[in-house]
């Protein structure tokens, strides 16, 4: 077993070699206006960091020009899919500073992932420093508003060998992309029921950022896509009859005064949209009742006029609302497939503590320290 314990060797303020394009060879970040393919866009650098088990952990952190990791093809990396990621934005204010959104969040939830899959967890104040240090030698890929950065955090093992083991070394690495809207046209989005195929099981990685939950998920996307629909809602593993999450987002449901949610019982994704917006809803006088909802009863909630709105929320496109159920080749609508007046108004909520244009009662914002690169 590994020792949990090989941060000693970092010292913070955290020491980070950087190698960085020349300000002439850089690519420039795109327009405000230009269309952005979500992700696609990155910038000039990115972040590594290794861990050496024979050599004391955790190395000198580097940040160096966006490019290529050269690999062997027997990298365990690519054999047992091993990997686990994070999604966190940075956010322009409107006094030009940079923030990121509750990253310590991100850095928790990136900790438990490594734990689970067997892998070394990254010390949360590496990932923290590692985030800042990046953004703030890419900061002009922050897009001013309705942009921000999409920061892609990621762990993978750097052991070869075909040989099922747990790993002694590891890369944890991070990107950015320039970003705008995640579902870049619709006003609402349209959900296939997916009642053969399930993504995650009690006592599975359903509640971390694992690649491998994206895997088993991509089939069901693609029949989902084929159907016309944007997305995925995934029912339990056991009865396929519980309501769990959407794609990779969590669900969420309004019924007059209350807010509806799945627990958090292992199989879905702790998203920190999802406890932001639980806030934001209290603070706006809404009940919020975790528990279970049958797919059955959703529907006939739909469409006996019960359930007001239901919406997606996470780090990528906020806040969805859902204007369509495909439930066995039946088209069932929700509000006239319109984003209803509570979606919208946490919509709002958050996106103004995120960028700034609303005060921040509950702590959220982390500045981004510009300067010192
Ligand atoms: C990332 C993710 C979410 C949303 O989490 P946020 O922290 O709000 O971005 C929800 N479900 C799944 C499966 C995810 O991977």
């Amino acid at each position: 077993m590994i020792s949990k314990n090989h941060s000693d060797n970092l010292a913070f303020p955290l020491r980070i070699v950087k190698t960085l394009v020349a300000p002439d060879k850089r690519i420039l970040p795109p327009h405000p206006s230009d269309e952005l393919p979500f992700g696609k866009i990155h910038s000039n650098h990115q972040f590594v960091c290794d861990f050496l088990h024979d050599q004391g952990g955790w190395q000198t952190p580097s940040i160096t020009p966006f490019g290529p990791f050269l690999m062997e093809p027997d990298a365990v990396a690519f054999h047992y899919g091993q990997q686990v990621f994070e999604g966190l934005k940075a956010y322009r204010m409107p006094n030009q500073e940079i923030t990121l959104f509750r990253p310590r969040m991100n850095a928790e939830r990136f900790h438990h992932s490594a734990e689970r899959t067997g892998m070394e967890p990254v010390p949360v104040e590496l990932f923290l420093a590692a985030i800042k240090a990046l953004v703030a030698v890419d900061q002009d890929f922050v897009l001013p508003q309705p942009g921000s950065m999409y920061i892609r955090p990621c762990l993978i093992p750097l052991d070869r060998g075909v040989s099922y083991r747990a790993s002694k070394d590891y890369r944890f690495f991070v990107i950015l992309c320039a970003v705008k809207q995640y579902f870049a046209s619709a006003q609402s989005v349209s959900v296939y029921v997916e009642q053969e195929m399930v993504r995650a099981v009690r006592g599975g990685t359903g509640d971390t950022k694992a690649g491998a939950n994206y895997a088993c998920s991509v089939l069901a996307l693609q029949k989902a896509k084929a159907l016309g629909a944007d997305s995925v809602l995934w029912l339990d593993a056991l009865e396929r009859r519980f309501v769990e999450e959407i794609g990779a987002m969590n669900i969420m449901f309004v019924y007059e005064d209350r807010l509806v949610t799945p627990p958090l019982c292992g199989t879905i994704l702790p998203g920190v949209t999802r406890d932001s917006v639980i806030s934001l809803a209290r603070h706006l006088g809404l009940t919020i009742v975790e528990e279970r909802t049958d797919i059955h009863q959703l529907i006939s909630d739909i469409k006996n006029n019960k359930l007001k709105e239901a919406f997606g929320c996470g780090t990528a496109a906020v806040i969805s609302p859902i204007g369509r159920l495909i439930f066995n080749q039946e088209f069932i609508d929700i509000n006239e497939r319109q984003p209803g007046p509570v979606s919208l108004s946490l919509k709002k909520a958050l996106t103004d503590i995120q960028r700034g244009e609303a005060p921040d009662p509950f702590g959220w914002r982390v500045l981004v320290p510009l300067n010192d690169h």
